[in-house]
Order: structure tokens, then C-alpha cells, then sequence
């Protein structure tokens, strides 16, 4: 049920000629289980390619979409996905209802200073800037300003781009820039934390200082496209395998964490909530 209909047709012709091959008492066989670096195994793109989320379903998952996502999703970030679509790493755009819960929390702790590691094309960053208030700020990092550049013009047409920080850089030395300086300690209300899995409990750290007591971090990402509760991870890919065991690192990690109080969440690719107690 995890394959699409390409997949699964394919996976039901071998299986006949396994049994088949099995059967013909005319040969001698011999089934030798090779597997070349990289092929035979599952990608990023097969798994997003299902269409089926983390509910592994398909028909659901298009209710969702279609019901309440799409028709309320603000016209700049509908853009900013289809700007998006026929990028080579489409894969990685925030997902729209994982958008539209950020969204609402954002407005619910009426948030105003933000830090967003991982900007991308800027779906995250431009739905974060249209809930701050006109005032209010986002300091994004990202190393990738190309990327950025696609977004760009609509953060423009929208009129956000004045509350937008855009940092080219890997994050790590501007978190810690940032904490150089006392007055930002504690100031930040809300995080967005969607790059590189293995610094993700570097970020955590950091963030704890700069986000208030009461503010908010959110991870994603943190169900891995549902492989976390997979029990081997032989199926996939070197990409796959390397970020699946630092998401279940920071899972294990945040689980921990008793200076939070935390909520995972089962939209778009697993969102993680947490709250800063002390
Ligand atoms: N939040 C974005 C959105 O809404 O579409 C998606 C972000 S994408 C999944 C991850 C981004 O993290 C990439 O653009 C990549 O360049 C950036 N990234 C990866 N490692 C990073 C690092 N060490 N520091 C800063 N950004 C990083
Ligand atoms: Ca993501």
C-alpha cells in the first residue's frame, strides 16, 4: 500500500515470475539478493510521490487539501507554490497544511519577532511575514539565496519584505552571533526550524536562549515521511537513512526535554511543537 500504482504493478509482474521461475522444473535457478549503491532503494522523491502523506492515504489526504487548505491558503503563498513546482527540489516546500497550522499559531500568540532556519523558495518565511504584524520581524537564514530568488518578487508583491531579515549563511554562526548580544537573549517569540536533521539538536540549544520563556520552537519534518516508526531502514536510500537517524535523535532528544512543554503533530511531513517553560 506505500506504492504507487507504477510501483505496484511492476511489484505484481515480479512476484509472478518469481513464483513461475520457482516452479519450472526445467532450469536450475539460483535467486542472489544484490542490491548496487543507491538503485532498488527508496528515495525522497518515491515517497512524496504517493501523494498519500502520513495518513497513507491518498483520497484522505486530498479531502484535507481540497476542503480547507487550498480554498483558504492566501493567494501569495498559492504563488509561491506554483513558482515552486517545476524547481528541481520541489520536495522540500513546506506543506500547505502544516502551513496554515503555523499560520494559525502564530496569529493565536500574536508573535512578532521570529527566527526561520531553512528558507528555500520562502513558503514558510512569506506565510510567517503575512501573520507578524507590519512591525514585526523574521531573521532567516539560509545559505542558498538562489533559492530565495524565487520567492523574492512575490514576498515583494505581497509587501512583507520589509519584516524579512534574509541571512546567506549556514546558521549555526548567526544563532551564535545573535547570542553575542544579551538584549536578544529571551527575544524572540517564535522559531521555524526546517534544514539540515543532523544540527537540529544544535539549533535546539541555541534557540532555547533566543526564543522567550512562553515562545515557541516548531520542527519539521520530525516524522520523516512515516520511516520513523519503519523497523529497518534497509529500504531506503543514503539520504533517507543519514536524516531518518538524526530525526529520530531529536525526537528521543525534545521527548526528553522537560525545560518544554511539546506536541507532535501529524501534518505535512510532522510538525513538532514546543513550548519554552523556564
Ligand atoms: N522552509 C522552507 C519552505 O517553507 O519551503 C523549506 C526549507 S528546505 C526543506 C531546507 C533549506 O535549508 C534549504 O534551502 C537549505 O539550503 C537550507 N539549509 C540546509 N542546511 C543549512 C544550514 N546549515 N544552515 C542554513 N540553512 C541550511
Ligand atoms: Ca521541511
Amino acid at each position: 500500500s506505500l506504492l504507487d500504482d507504477h510501483m505496484k504493478l511492476q511489484r505484481h509482474h515480479v512476484l509472478k515470475i518469481n513464483k513461475f521461475l520457482a516452479a519450472d522444473t526445467r532450469i536450475q535457478l539460483s535467486q542472489v539478493p544484490t542490491m548496487e549503491d543507491g538503485a532498488a532503494r527508496l528515495t525522497v522523491r518515491d515517497l512524496s510521490k504517493t501523494d498519500m502523506g502520513l495518513l497513507q492515504s491518498k483520497e484522505l489526504n486530498q479531502y484535507i487539501l481540497e476542503t480547507n487548505v487550498y480554498p483558504r491558503e492566501p493567494e501569495p503563498l498559492k504563488e509561491l507554490r506554483n513558482a515552486t513546482a517545476s524547481h528541481p527540489r520541489k520536495h522540500m516546500l513546506t506543506a500547505p497544511d502544516g502551513g496554515a497550522l503555523m499560520a494559525l499559531l502564530l496569529r493565536l500568540m500574536n508573535a512578532k519577532k521570529t527566527i526561520e532556519i531553512g528558507v528555500y523558495t520562502g513558503y514558510s518565511l512569506l506565510l510567517t511575514a503575512l501573520s507578524i504584524p507590519d512591525d514585526g520581524k523574521i531573521v532567516a537564514i539560509d545559505m542558498d539565496r538562489e533559492a530565495f530568488m524565487v520567492g523574492l518578487p512575490i514576498i515583494q508583491k505581497a509587501g512583507v519584505e520589509h519584516k524579512i531579515d534574509f541571512i546567506e549563511s549556514e546558521a549555526i554562526p548567526i544563532l551564535d552571533k545573535l547570542l553575542e548580544d544579551p538584549k536578544k537573549e529571551g527575544s524572540f517569540d517564535y522559531a521555524f526550524v526546517d534544514a539540515d536533521k543532523d544540527n537540529y539538536v544544535n539549533y535546539h540549544e541555541r534557540l532555547m536562549k533566543l526564543v522567550r520563556i512562553g515562545g515557541l520552537i516548531v520542527f519539521d519534518n520530525t516524522l520523516w515521511a512515516g520511516t520513523v516508526a519503519w523497523a529497518s531502514d534497509s529500504l531506503l536510500d543514503d539520504y533517507m537513512q543519514f536524516r531518518r537517524h538524526h530525526v529520530l535523535k531529536i525526537n528521543k532528544f525534545l521527548a526528553e526535554d522537560t525545560r518544554i512543554q511539546l506536541s507532535q503533530v501529524p501534518v505535512g511531513d510532522g510538525l513538532t511543537i514546543c513550548r519554552r517553560l523556564y
